[in-house]
Protein backbone atom coordinates (compact mmCIF):
# COMPACT_ATOMS: atom_id res chain seq x y z
CA UNK A 1 0.00 0.00 0.00
CA UNK A 2 1.28 3.49 -0.55
CA UNK A 3 0.45 4.95 3.00
CA UNK A 4 1.27 8.28 3.92
CA UNK A 5 4.14 8.58 6.26
CA UNK A 6 3.14 10.15 9.81
CA UNK A 7 5.30 12.72 9.36
CA UNK A 8 4.56 13.56 5.82
CA UNK A 9 0.68 13.94 6.59
CA UNK A 10 1.30 17.65 6.66
CA UNK A 11 0.81 18.32 10.45
CA UNK A 12 2.74 21.10 11.98
CA UNK A 13 4.50 19.05 14.99
CA UNK A 14 7.76 17.98 16.22
CA UNK A 15 8.13 15.04 13.81
CA UNK A 16 11.27 13.78 16.01
CA UNK A 17 8.77 13.19 19.02
CA UNK A 18 5.79 10.62 19.20
CA UNK A 19 2.76 11.77 17.94
CA UNK A 20 0.03 12.82 20.60
CA UNK A 21 -3.33 13.02 20.79
CA UNK A 22 -5.31 14.23 24.15
CA UNK A 23 -8.46 15.66 24.53
CA UNK A 24 -11.71 13.83 26.56
CA UNK A 25 -13.69 11.02 25.81
CA UNK A 26 -16.82 13.38 24.84
CA UNK A 27 -17.69 16.64 24.16
CA UNK A 28 -19.71 17.42 26.97
CA UNK A 29 -20.73 21.48 26.80
CA UNK A 30 -19.01 24.20 24.97
CA UNK A 31 -17.26 25.52 27.96
CA UNK A 32 -15.64 22.02 28.44
CA UNK A 33 -14.19 21.52 25.59
CA UNK A 34 -12.38 25.18 24.99
CA UNK A 35 -11.07 24.89 28.64
CA UNK A 36 -9.60 21.64 28.47
CA UNK A 37 -8.21 22.07 24.44
CA UNK A 38 -7.08 25.52 25.98
CA UNK A 39 -5.45 23.74 28.87
CA UNK A 40 -3.70 21.07 26.48
CA UNK A 41 -2.53 23.80 23.90
CA UNK A 42 -0.41 24.92 26.84
CA UNK A 43 1.41 22.00 26.65
CA UNK A 44 3.40 21.97 23.52
CA UNK A 45 3.73 18.09 23.14
CA UNK A 46 0.18 18.20 21.89
CA UNK A 47 -0.38 17.57 18.39
CA UNK A 48 -3.77 17.15 18.11
CA UNK A 49 -7.09 17.89 19.96
CA UNK A 50 -9.70 14.81 20.22
CA UNK A 51 -13.86 14.97 21.05
CA UNK A 52 -16.07 12.20 21.33
CA UNK A 53 -19.66 13.84 19.31
CA UNK A 54 -21.01 10.47 18.96
CA UNK A 55 -20.62 8.14 21.54
CA UNK A 56 -21.11 4.40 20.59
CA UNK A 57 -22.39 2.85 24.04
CA UNK A 58 -22.09 -0.70 24.83
CA UNK A 59 -25.93 -0.34 26.46
CA UNK A 60 -28.43 2.05 26.12
CA UNK A 61 -29.31 4.84 28.21
CA UNK A 62 -25.73 6.35 28.41
CA UNK A 63 -24.63 9.63 27.30
CA UNK A 64 -24.43 9.03 23.31
CA UNK A 65 -23.22 12.22 22.59
CA UNK A 66 -23.81 15.90 21.87
CA UNK A 67 -24.24 15.32 18.35
CA UNK A 68 -23.57 17.92 15.61
CA UNK A 69 -23.60 20.48 17.50
CA UNK A 70 -20.42 19.59 19.66
CA UNK A 71 -18.88 20.05 15.92
CA UNK A 72 -18.99 23.93 16.27
CA UNK A 73 -17.43 23.54 19.71
CA UNK A 74 -14.44 21.77 18.12
CA UNK A 75 -14.43 24.22 15.07
CA UNK A 76 -13.53 27.03 17.46
CA UNK A 77 -10.96 24.73 19.37
CA UNK A 78 -9.14 24.85 15.78
CA UNK A 79 -9.71 28.66 15.71
CA UNK A 80 -8.35 29.82 19.27
CA UNK A 81 -5.84 27.26 19.66
CA UNK A 82 -4.61 26.48 16.15
CA UNK A 83 -4.88 22.75 17.47
CA UNK A 84 -6.00 20.17 14.50
CA UNK A 85 -9.23 18.39 16.02
CA UNK A 86 -10.60 14.94 15.46
CA UNK A 87 -13.69 13.04 16.38
CA UNK A 88 -15.10 9.67 16.20
CA UNK A 89 -17.50 8.84 12.36
CA UNK A 90 -19.35 5.86 12.33
CA UNK A 91 -21.79 6.38 9.56
CA UNK A 92 -22.23 8.76 6.56
CA UNK A 93 -24.06 11.40 8.40
CA UNK A 94 -21.64 11.80 10.85
CA UNK A 95 -18.65 11.95 8.00
CA UNK A 96 -20.51 14.59 6.12
CA UNK A 97 -21.25 16.55 9.03
CA UNK A 98 -17.67 16.72 10.43
CA UNK A 99 -16.50 17.53 6.97
CA UNK A 100 -19.17 20.26 7.12
CA UNK A 101 -17.61 21.86 10.27
CA UNK A 102 -13.76 21.58 9.09
CA UNK A 103 -12.79 18.61 11.51
CA UNK A 104 -9.03 17.78 10.59
CA UNK A 105 -8.74 14.29 11.23
CA UNK A 106 -11.56 11.40 11.51
CA UNK A 107 -10.74 8.21 13.62
CA UNK A 108 -13.48 4.79 13.12
CA UNK A 109 -13.95 3.18 16.54
CA UNK A 110 -14.16 -0.30 17.99
CA UNK A 111 -17.51 -0.81 17.18
CA UNK A 112 -17.49 0.34 13.73
CA UNK A 113 -13.92 -1.19 12.68
CA UNK A 114 -15.59 -4.35 13.52
CA UNK A 115 -18.50 -3.82 10.78
CA UNK A 116 -17.68 -4.29 7.11
CA UNK A 117 -20.73 -2.54 5.99
CA UNK A 118 -20.33 0.01 8.32
CA UNK A 119 -16.81 0.64 7.01
CA UNK A 120 -17.82 0.18 3.69
CA UNK A 121 -20.44 2.74 3.66
CA UNK A 122 -18.13 5.25 5.64
CA UNK A 123 -15.08 4.63 3.09
CA UNK A 124 -17.81 5.39 -0.31
CA UNK A 125 -18.66 8.65 1.90
CA UNK A 126 -14.74 9.13 2.07
CA UNK A 127 -14.51 9.00 -2.11
CA UNK A 128 -12.69 11.85 -3.18
CA UNK A 129 -11.75 13.89 0.10
CA UNK A 130 -8.35 13.96 0.98
CA UNK A 131 -8.52 13.64 4.97
CA UNK A 132 -6.35 11.76 7.64
CA UNK A 133 -8.07 8.72 9.14
CA UNK A 134 -7.26 6.64 11.74
CA UNK A 135 -8.74 2.99 12.48
CA UNK A 136 -8.45 1.71 15.80
CA UNK A 137 -9.02 -2.66 16.11
CA UNK A 138 -11.89 -4.42 15.83
CA UNK A 139 -12.99 -5.64 19.60
CA UNK A 140 -12.47 -8.79 18.54
CA UNK A 141 -8.82 -9.75 18.18
CA UNK A 142 -8.97 -10.27 14.60
CA UNK A 143 -6.01 -8.80 12.45
CA UNK A 144 -7.90 -9.96 9.12
CA UNK A 145 -10.61 -7.60 9.72
CA UNK A 146 -8.64 -4.44 11.03
CA UNK A 147 -6.66 -4.91 7.47
CA UNK A 148 -9.92 -5.27 5.79
CA UNK A 149 -11.41 -1.84 7.20
CA UNK A 150 -8.07 -0.53 6.94
CA UNK A 151 -7.83 -1.59 2.97
CA UNK A 152 -11.42 -0.30 2.60
CA UNK A 153 -10.60 3.28 3.89
CA UNK A 154 -7.13 3.40 1.37
CA UNK A 155 -9.06 2.03 -1.49
CA UNK A 156 -11.53 4.97 -1.15
CA UNK A 157 -8.15 6.41 -1.82
CA UNK A 158 -6.91 8.11 1.44
CA UNK A 159 -2.94 7.82 1.31
CA UNK A 160 -2.92 9.44 5.34
CA UNK A 161 -4.25 6.35 6.70
CA UNK A 162 -3.26 4.97 10.37
CA UNK A 163 -4.23 2.97 12.50
CA UNK A 164 -4.89 2.95 16.45
CA UNK A 165 -4.72 0.17 18.70
CA UNK A 166 -6.93 0.12 21.82
CA UNK A 167 -7.01 -3.68 22.80
CA UNK A 168 -9.39 -6.20 22.58
CA UNK A 169 -12.71 -7.16 24.78
CA UNK A 170 -12.58 -10.30 26.57
CA UNK A 171 -15.37 -11.67 28.59
CA UNK A 172 -13.38 -12.21 31.92
CA UNK A 173 -12.11 -9.88 33.88
CA UNK A 174 -8.54 -8.63 33.85
CA UNK A 175 -6.52 -6.10 35.36
CA UNK A 176 -7.37 -4.25 31.85
CA UNK A 177 -10.55 -3.05 30.25
CA UNK A 178 -9.02 -4.86 27.20
CA UNK A 179 -6.77 -7.37 26.78
CA UNK A 180 -4.22 -5.33 25.03
CA UNK A 181 -2.78 -8.68 22.89
CA UNK A 182 0.39 -6.80 21.43
CA UNK A 183 1.14 -9.24 18.89
CA UNK A 184 -1.85 -8.17 17.26
CA UNK A 185 -0.33 -5.13 16.22
CA UNK A 186 3.26 -5.79 16.07
CA UNK A 187 1.88 -8.76 12.97
CA UNK A 188 -0.14 -5.48 11.85
CA UNK A 189 2.97 -3.87 11.56
CA UNK A 190 4.96 -6.73 9.56
CA UNK A 191 1.56 -7.23 7.38
CA UNK A 192 1.65 -3.84 6.75
CA UNK A 193 5.12 -2.00 7.13
CA UNK A 194 4.27 1.56 6.29
CA UNK A 195 1.23 2.05 8.50
CA UNK A 196 1.76 4.42 11.29
CA UNK A 197 0.23 3.17 14.67
CA UNK A 198 -1.01 4.81 17.21
CA UNK A 199 -1.94 3.29 20.65
CA UNK A 200 -4.62 3.93 22.88
CA UNK A 201 -3.35 3.59 26.48
CA UNK A 202 -6.83 4.79 27.95
CA UNK A 203 -9.29 2.26 26.24
CA UNK A 204 -6.57 -0.72 27.19
CA UNK A 205 -6.51 -0.02 30.88
CA UNK A 206 -9.89 1.28 31.39
CA UNK A 207 -7.99 3.10 34.58
CA UNK A 208 -6.30 6.23 35.00
CA UNK A 209 -3.57 4.34 36.97
CA UNK A 210 -2.33 2.33 34.28
CA UNK A 211 -1.73 5.10 31.54
CA UNK A 212 1.65 5.50 32.35
CA UNK A 213 2.97 1.85 31.81
CA UNK A 214 0.78 1.28 29.34
CA UNK A 215 2.31 4.37 27.32
CA UNK A 216 5.83 3.58 27.78
CA UNK A 217 5.43 -0.16 27.24
CA UNK A 218 3.83 1.50 23.31
CA UNK A 219 6.88 3.46 22.97
CA UNK A 220 9.29 0.45 23.76
CA UNK A 221 7.60 -1.24 20.87
CA UNK A 222 7.87 1.70 18.97
CA UNK A 223 4.77 2.83 18.39
CA UNK A 224 4.35 6.07 16.32
CA UNK A 225 2.36 7.87 18.90
CA UNK A 226 0.09 8.35 21.86
CA UNK A 227 -4.20 8.78 22.27
CA UNK A 228 -4.86 9.68 25.33
CA UNK A 229 -8.17 10.60 27.08
CA UNK A 230 -7.91 13.51 29.11
CA UNK A 231 -10.76 15.85 31.33
CA UNK A 232 -10.96 18.95 33.67
CA UNK A 233 -12.41 16.91 35.84
CA UNK A 234 -12.30 13.11 35.48
CA UNK A 235 -14.28 11.95 38.10
CA UNK A 236 -17.58 14.31 36.03
CA UNK A 237 -16.80 12.89 33.03
CA UNK A 238 -20.41 11.76 31.38
CA UNK A 239 -18.29 9.09 29.83
CA UNK A 240 -15.10 6.75 30.61
CA UNK A 241 -14.53 8.51 34.09
CA UNK A 242 -12.23 6.03 35.12
CA UNK A 243 -9.64 5.95 32.58
CA UNK A 244 -9.14 9.53 31.85
CA UNK A 245 -6.80 12.09 33.41
CA UNK A 246 -6.22 15.59 33.73
CA UNK A 247 -4.27 17.87 31.58
CA UNK A 248 -1.56 18.43 34.26
CA UNK A 249 -1.69 14.80 34.92
CA UNK A 250 -1.25 14.16 31.49
CA UNK A 251 2.12 16.48 30.96
CA UNK A 252 3.38 14.10 33.73
CA UNK A 253 2.95 11.12 32.07
CA UNK A 254 4.51 12.53 29.12
CA UNK A 255 7.26 14.23 30.34
CA UNK A 256 7.98 10.52 32.15
CA UNK A 257 8.10 9.19 29.14
CA UNK A 258 11.72 7.40 28.14
CA UNK A 259 11.86 7.26 24.19
CA UNK A 260 13.91 4.89 23.27
CA UNK A 261 15.85 4.85 19.33
CA UNK A 262 14.43 1.81 17.20
CA UNK A 263 18.57 1.42 16.16
CA UNK A 264 22.07 2.67 16.96
CA UNK A 265 25.34 2.74 14.76
CA UNK A 266 27.27 2.60 17.43
CA UNK A 267 29.28 0.21 16.71
CA UNK A 268 30.62 -1.47 19.96
CA UNK A 269 26.97 -1.23 20.96
CA UNK A 270 25.68 -3.71 17.75
CA UNK A 271 28.55 -5.99 18.42
CA UNK A 272 27.56 -6.60 21.93
CA UNK A 273 23.72 -7.10 21.15
CA UNK A 274 25.13 -8.98 17.57
CA UNK A 275 26.89 -11.02 20.62
CA UNK A 276 23.73 -11.98 22.31
CA UNK A 277 21.17 -12.70 19.56
CA UNK A 278 23.79 -15.03 18.73
CA UNK A 279 23.43 -17.36 21.58
CA UNK A 280 19.66 -16.75 21.41
CA UNK A 281 19.50 -17.96 18.22
CA UNK A 282 21.96 -21.31 19.76
CA UNK A 283 19.46 -22.14 22.28
CA UNK A 284 16.60 -21.41 20.36
CA UNK A 285 18.50 -24.32 17.79
CA UNK A 286 18.49 -26.25 20.79
CA UNK A 287 14.79 -25.67 22.24
CA UNK A 288 13.71 -27.06 18.62
CA UNK A 289 16.02 -30.21 19.10
CA UNK A 290 14.65 -30.79 22.11
CA UNK A 291 10.56 -30.32 20.73
CA UNK A 292 11.85 -32.46 17.68
CA UNK A 293 12.95 -35.38 20.29
CA UNK A 294 9.74 -34.93 22.56
CA UNK A 295 7.77 -35.18 19.82
CA UNK A 296 9.38 -39.00 18.69
CA UNK A 297 8.70 -40.05 22.12
CA UNK A 298 5.05 -38.89 22.15
CA UNK A 299 4.71 -41.07 19.05
CA UNK A 300 5.91 -44.56 20.27
CA UNK A 301 3.29 -43.67 23.55
CA UNK A 302 0.94 -42.90 21.05
CA UNK A 303 1.93 -46.37 19.26
CA UNK A 304 1.73 -48.07 22.83
CA UNK A 305 -1.31 -46.60 23.55
CA UNK A 306 -2.99 -47.84 20.50
CA UNK A 307 -1.28 -51.09 21.28
CA UNK A 308 -2.79 -51.22 24.55
CA UNK A 309 -6.17 -49.73 23.37
CA UNK A 310 -5.72 -46.51 25.72
CA UNK A 311 -6.90 -42.93 25.13
CA UNK A 312 -4.73 -40.54 24.21
CA UNK A 313 -5.50 -37.90 27.05
CA UNK A 314 -4.92 -39.20 30.19
CA UNK A 315 -6.24 -35.64 32.92
CA UNK A 316 -4.31 -36.91 36.13
CA UNK A 317 -0.72 -37.39 33.76
CA UNK A 318 -1.27 -34.21 32.21
CA UNK A 319 -2.16 -32.74 35.50
CA UNK A 320 0.94 -33.69 37.42
CA UNK A 321 3.22 -32.66 34.26
CA UNK A 322 1.83 -29.11 34.29
CA UNK A 323 1.73 -28.78 38.05
CA UNK A 324 5.43 -30.16 38.63
CA UNK A 325 6.73 -27.43 35.60
CA UNK A 326 4.23 -24.51 37.24
CA UNK A 327 6.68 -25.15 40.34
CA UNK A 328 10.13 -25.67 38.88
CA UNK A 329 9.19 -22.24 36.49
CA UNK A 330 8.66 -20.27 39.31
CA UNK A 331 12.39 -21.02 40.74
CA UNK A 332 13.52 -20.14 37.41
CA UNK A 333 11.49 -16.79 37.23
CA UNK A 334 8.98 -17.97 34.66
CA UNK A 335 5.45 -17.11 35.23
CA UNK A 336 2.64 -19.55 35.61
CA UNK A 337 0.67 -17.77 32.60
CA UNK A 338 3.97 -18.18 30.46
CA UNK A 339 4.59 -21.78 31.49
CA UNK A 340 0.54 -22.70 31.03
CA UNK A 341 1.13 -21.11 27.81
CA UNK A 342 4.07 -22.91 26.55
CA UNK A 343 3.16 -26.32 27.92
CA UNK A 344 -0.55 -26.25 26.77
CA UNK A 345 1.23 -25.39 23.04
CA UNK A 346 3.61 -28.51 23.76
CA UNK A 347 0.80 -30.45 24.99
CA UNK A 348 -1.09 -30.04 22.01
CA UNK A 349 1.34 -31.05 19.40
CA UNK A 350 1.72 -34.22 21.34
CA UNK A 351 -1.92 -34.76 21.05
CA UNK A 352 -1.69 -33.74 17.63
CA UNK A 353 1.62 -36.60 16.61
CA UNK A 354 -0.25 -39.30 18.93
CA UNK A 355 -3.50 -38.53 16.71
CA UNK A 356 -1.51 -39.09 13.56
CA UNK A 357 -0.27 -42.45 14.71
CA UNK A 358 -4.01 -43.71 15.95
CA UNK A 359 -5.35 -42.76 12.65
CA UNK A 360 -2.40 -44.40 10.64
CA UNK A 361 -3.11 -48.00 9.41
CA UNK A 362 -0.88 -50.53 10.17
CA UNK A 363 -0.18 -49.53 13.27
CA UNK A 364 -1.90 -51.44 15.86
C1 LIG B 1 -13.21 6.55 22.13
O1 LIG B 1 -12.10 6.76 21.63
O2 LIG B 1 -13.76 7.29 22.94
C2 LIG B 1 -13.88 5.27 21.79
C3 LIG B 1 -15.19 5.14 21.82
O3 LIG B 1 -13.00 4.34 21.52
P1 LIG B 1 -13.16 2.78 21.09
O4 LIG B 1 -13.81 2.79 19.74
O5 LIG B 1 -11.73 2.37 21.06
O6 LIG B 1 -13.95 2.11 22.16
MN1 LIG C 1 -13.68 6.79 25.58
Amino acid sequence: MDIKKLNDWGLKRDVKRPMLIAGPCSAESEEQVLQTAHELAKNNKVDVYRAGIWKPRTRPNAFEGVGSRGLAWLRRVKQETRLPVCTEVANTTHVYEALKFGIDILWIGARTSANPFAMQEIADALKGIDIPVFVKNPITPDLDLWIGAIERIYNAGITRVGAIHRGFSNYEKTMYRNLPQWQIPIELKSRIPEIPILNDPSHIGGKSELIFDLSQQAMDLNFEGLMIETHLNPKSALSDARQQITPQQLSEVIGKLVIRKPMTDDQKVLNELEELRSKINILDEQLLVTLEQRMKIAEKIGVYKKKNNLTILQNKRWEDIIYSMIKKGKEKGISRLAINRIFKAIHQESINHQTEVMKKQGVK
